[in-house]
């Protein structure tokens, strides 16, 4: 005799595939959007050929199909729980929590590991899948799982093993990123990430003190691609660690020519921040050139120093002890606290260029702002250096106000460090001639 519950279990479960059946998927969604489904998305499956197979040969086969792609679903994800088969010829994975990487990414390895080859008595039939995938955004579970089936629908009239996002701009973006992340793989190897250096100046006499080392991806064609175009991308991976330590590599190949009294900063993104190889990894850079520490800074964002750990800080201090300063960059947009800096082993303090715009202008907000934060940074003895300097008038309401270094345009915009011009340094305003 049945129990009770088995005949539950029963009511929520596809008796060939064993995984959750459409009216248990709804529970799941149902229970789960209501409370938090932010973040949550919906990855709809179906084999692109099932008709043929089911025509051909006998729904026996088709269901050998399916039972294989259940079987291949669970593999991929690694788990059975938030899989359903959602229909005849549709499985779906419904996934809490989910950016559009780790999205793609999934789509990419369930189409991949989908395109086989299934023995039909002496034949060999081959079968692909195709993806849909929505995200929840306040869809109710009736919207999810009928948008994600379109997807599915759209990929498969695209002409089958293909992945679709339901929506157009977002399928776009999650296709672009997914190129410059293969593209950027292979410009780290070619060496096609490098520095750029933008002169910092001192403000009393207007002399380049030292650089900032900013990364451009150089094509072999001689595009130049800026960071705002690559960056998010690898930060979405652990290539932007592939790519600051290039950079940081970069950086002090680019002291090992200036003349000995210029410094040069680097950035460091906060997950290079948290990998725990980077104090030995600098210890080997500086041991590898011979290069003085004091000459060179290290730039993280104060966004990133506001979600520091105990670990992190270990590593920021470990790193200072080698000699080298941190410095705070974009300072001013990320809310911290006095109490929050003293604790970190900070040399200099670099303000966001949104106040330098607008310094000028006594009465204004930023100028106000622009004093209340060099007094922060001077009452923590700190270093302070001014970005986004564009004009002679934000130039001297800085220098009045007491700011020590600037950086910007009106001194120069990055450029190829060519070799030739060392070891003389660069005159004032001149900066680094590009390549
Ligand atoms: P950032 O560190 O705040 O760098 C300053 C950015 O402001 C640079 O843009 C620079 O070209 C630009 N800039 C400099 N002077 C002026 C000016 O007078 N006016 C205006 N409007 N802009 C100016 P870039 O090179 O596009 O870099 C953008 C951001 O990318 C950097 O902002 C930094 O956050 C990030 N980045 C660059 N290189 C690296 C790197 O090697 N590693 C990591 N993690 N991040 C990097
Ligand atoms: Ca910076
Ligand atoms: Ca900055």
């Amino acid at each position: 005799m049945r129990t009770r519950l088995q005949a539950a279990f029963e009511a929520r479960h596809d008796p060939l595939t064993g995984l959750l059946n459409r009216s248990g998927l709804f529970a799941l969604l149902d229970d789960t959007l209501r409370q938090d489904g932010k973040d949550a998305a919906l990855v709809t499956v179906g084999v692109d050929n099932l008709q043929q197979i089911n025509a051909a040969y006998t729904h026996t086969a088709g269901d050998r199909v399916l039972i294989d792609v259940a079987e291949m679903l669970v593999e991929v994800v690694g788990t059975r729980d938030g899989i359903a088969r959602s229909g005849d010829n549709e499985f779906s994975i419904f996934l809490t929590h989910a950016d559009t990487t780790a999205l793609t990414d999934l789509a990419v390895r369930v189409r991949d590991a989908g395109a086989t080859n299934i023995r039909l008595g002496a034949q060999e039939f081959p079968i692909t899948v195709s993806v849909g995938i929505a995200l929840a955004s306040g869809r109710r579970p009736g919207e999810l799982v009928r948008d994600a089936s379109t997807a599915l629908h759209q990929a498969r009239d695209a002409g089958g093993r293909r992945w679709e996002f339901l929506d157009p701009g977002v399928a776009a973006e999650a296709r672009r990123r997914l190129t410059i992340q293969s593209g950027l793989n292979e410009a780290l190897d070619a060496g096609e990430i490098r520095p750029w250096f933008q002169p910092i100046v001192d403000l009393s006499e207007g002399r380049v003190r030292g650089y900032e080392a900013l990364a451009r991806w150089i094509h072999a064609d001689g595009t130049v691609v800026t960071p705002g175009e690559f960056l998010p991308a690898a930060e979405q991976s652990d290539l932007i660690i592939a790519v600051d330590r290039v950079m940081l590599a970069g950086a002090l190949t680019g002291l090992g020519v200036l003349p000995a009294s210029l410094h040069v900063a680097a950035n460091l993104s906060a997950a290079t921040l948290a990998d725990p190889g980077l104090p030995g990894y600098v210890d080997s850079l500086l041991a590898a050139t011979g290069v003085d520490p004091a000459r060179l800074h290290l730039e993280v964002t104060e966004t990133a120093l506001l979600r520091i750990t105990p670990d992190v800080l270990e590593a920021m201090r470990a790193v200072a002890a080698l000699g080298i300063t941190w410095w705070v960059d974009d300072f001013g947009t990320g809310y911290s606290s006095l109490v929050h800096l003293r604790d970190l082993p900070i040399g200099g303090l670099k303000l966001d260029r949104s106040f330098t715009a607008g310094v000028e202008t006594d009465a204004s907000t930023h100028h106000r702002l622009a004093h209340g934060l060099l007094g922060m940074a001077r009452g923590l003895g700190l270093l302070t250096i001014a970005e986004g300097v564009e004009t002679q008038a934000q130039a001297d309401a800085l220098h009045a106000q007491g700011w020590e270094l600037a950086q910007g345009w009106l001194y120069g915009r990055a450029g190829a460090l060519a070799e030739r011009e060392a070891p003389g340094a660069p005159r004032p305003g001149s900066g680094p001639s590009i390549k």
